[in-house]
């Protein structure tokens, strides 16, 4: 049997204040390579801080996360910073882009601050916009393409240090529902090509998608 590419065990997660907030409480989670887990919750009740977590922002205050097999809740903040880098891609609701830059400029800027080599960046970057079918718009503004290809191109920026695992928050959350089953048909194709990903959602469009649903409630994971 591989690694899962996730496993928590009694994962929690307090933030100090009096008393303090506990935003995980306890959470077991095991999500196998290719697959695709929809997160779902009210407000406030700890998805982001679950997917911080997740992402190596955020330190748990006590239990496990084991990444790819790597236990990281121990390690220092550099090689948690280099693990991001090498394994996690990241996608948000509003897609981050430079407006002044190029598709192309704006994928290519995901290195920037990296540890990767400046050398077949270019090369790196136009093979990330093929992957997200976006070939076509790579000398294109921001400001000149729909909101499902823009955040294609955000997506392609995620891809560039070819991470194993995209956490995305509410990705389609400013798409309409075309431009929104583009982007689960490519989450669709990323998973066809063994990556995992984990979705924060409050569409059902988006979850119905999802091999998995996992609620989150006060800081408690149940699932689905
Ligand atoms: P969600 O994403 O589901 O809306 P969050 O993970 O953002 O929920 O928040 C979960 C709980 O943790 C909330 O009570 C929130 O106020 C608290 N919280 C989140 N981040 C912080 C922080 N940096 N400091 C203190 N409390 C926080
Ligand atoms: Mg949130």
């Amino acid at each position: 049997m591989p690694e899962p590419v996730i496993l928590l065990d009694e994962l929690t997660k307090e933030f100090p204040a009096d008393p303090p907030v506990r935003a995980l409480s306890a959470i077991n989670l095991r999500v196998e390579k290719s697959d695709y887990v929809a997160i779902v919750g009210p407000s406030g009740s700890g998805k982001s801080t679950l997917l911080n977590t997740l992402g190596l922002l955020d330190r748990p205050t006590s239990g496990s996360y084991r990444l790819d097999g790597i236990e990281t809740v121990g390690l220092k903040d550099s090689v948690r910073t280099t693990i991001r880098g090498s394994r996690i891609g990241f996608v948000f609701q509003s897609f981050h882009l430079l407006p002044h830059r190029s598709v192309l400029e704006n994928v290519m800027l995901a290195e920037v601050y990296g540890a990767a080599p400046r050398a077949g960046r270019r090369e790196r970057a136009l093979r990330a916009l093929e992957r997200v079918r976006l070939s076509h718009r790579v000398g294109y503004l921001p400001g000149k393409l729909s909101g499902g290809e823009r955040q294609r191109a955000a997506i392609a920026r995620a891809l560039m240090g070819d991470p194993s695992l995209l956490l995305c928050d509410e990705p389609t959350g400013n798409l309409d529902s075309k431009n929104t089953d583009a982007v689960l048909d490519l989450f669709d194709d990323l998973r066809a090509q063994g990556m995992t990903i984990v979705v924060i959602t409050h569409e059902s469009d988006v979850s119905d998608r999802a091999g998995r649903r996992v609620r989150i409630t006060d800081g408690v994971l149940t699932e689905e």
